[in-house]
């Protein structure tokens, strides 16, 4: 009830201040905010049998770099921190886009290009290097040729972890969103040695071609330097995009700074890394202190809202938003409409 009264309340007060124009207002009189806008794919032929809810079309994206631009700056995640803590200009959005999927190169980048604009890709670094993908992306590509219990089918016949197994077969009987509670077993609770394995498996199995779909799907060192060339940011996103709070410290540290040697060795170091998946139980007092250590100066999550001079550089906020995010609820945390209220002890942002 509390959750619900909640969301009727971020409708009112977003809609309110949109369609009376106050957000304009209101943008300018909040203090300076860095407010980031996270995906990770223009919708493109190479990327069909990802989920709606990682990407954006590429008309839908235009609408919103037109309309945001006119009252605030569009930046990249590293120009915007360094402008935020010189407290110069005015509020500023960002766009970011996470792993370093192929379409950023051929349908965002001529989007920004024709409007001057820059924006932050977060780049894994081994599909870049070695043709080889993590499982998420097997297991969609699965999905998209079977249903979920076919794949769980195929992948009890592979797997090694019993704990997975049972857990598993009691997704499958339980029924419910199985996309969700079988992502979670894979993601938290199974053996992630035997989740790369087994879908590996599968996905031969099914005819997957592992490094004819990471060329498909990723970006390679030249489309990256290419982006580069053409006014984007590179940040850092680790090497395997495992989640990070399952690792130990040494184990961190070798994902974070061997994703930053990648790019320091191709490229140049950069300034600016996300982590893996980016909720707070994604990463830990490790990760950002492997952030740091590696040379970030900002590390950026997935829980939406806006940042100040004052904000965490280790936690940065980023929305994460699809074709369906409604124009006003962005309107409203870019103008520091959510903000504002948080400064009264009501959080509406997520
Ligand atoms: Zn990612």
């Amino acid at each position: 009830m509390k959750h619900k009264l909640k969301m009727i309340l971020r409708q009112v007060w977003a809609r309110f201040l949109y369609h009376t124009g106050l957000h304009i207002l209101l943008g300018k009189l909040m203090p300076q905010r860095l407010t980031i806008l996270t995906s990770h794919c223009v919708t493109h032929k190479t990327n069909a049998f990802l989920p709606q809810d990682m990407k954006i079309e590429g008309r839908r994206l235009e609408a919103l770099l037109d309309s945001f631009g006119k009252h605030y700056d569009w930046v990249s995640v590293g120009d915007g921190w360094s402008r935020l803590q010189s407290a110069q200009g005015r509020s500023m959005v960002a766009l970011s886009m996470d792993d370093g999927y192929h379409d950023n190169l051929e349908a965002l980048l001529p989007l920004l290009q024709k409007r001057g604009l820059s924006a932050t890709v977060y780049l894994e670094s081994r599909p870049l290097d070695g043709q080889s993908l993590n499982w998420t992306h097997k297991f969609f590509w699965l999905l998209a040729r079977m249903d979920h219990k076919q794949l769980v089918e195929r992948y009890l016949a592979h797997s090694q972890d019993p704990l997975a197994k049972q857990r598993l077969a009691e997704v499958l009987a339980a029924g419910g969103d199985l996309n969700y509670t079988l992502k979670k077993v894979l993601k938290y609770e199974a053996d992630q040695a035997d989740v790369e394995a087994s879908l590996t498996a599968a996905f031969v199995e099914a005819g997957g071609d592992e490094p004819a779909l990471c060329r498909e799907l990723y970006l390679s060192w030249d489309d990256a330097k290419a982006l580069h060339a053409g006014g984007v940011e590179l940040g850092g996103h680790t090497v395997h995009h495992w989640v990070l709070s399952g690792l130990d410290a040494a184990g961190q540290q070798q994902e974070v700074s061997g994703g930053q040697q990648r790019l320091a060795t191709q490229l140049e170091a950069s300034r600016s890394f996300a982590y893996p998946f980016g909720r707070h139980w994604d990463w830990n007092q490790d990760s950002s202190d492997a952030v740091r250590s590696a040379g970030f100066a900002t590390a950026a999550t997935t829980h939406a809202g806006t940042n100040t001079r004052s904000t965490d550089p280790m936690r940065l906020s980023r929305w994460m938003i699809d074709d369906n995010t409604p124009m006003h609820l962005m309107a409203t945390e870019l103008c520091g409409g959510f903000e504002l209220l948080r400064k009264f002890g009501l959080d509406l942002s997520e």
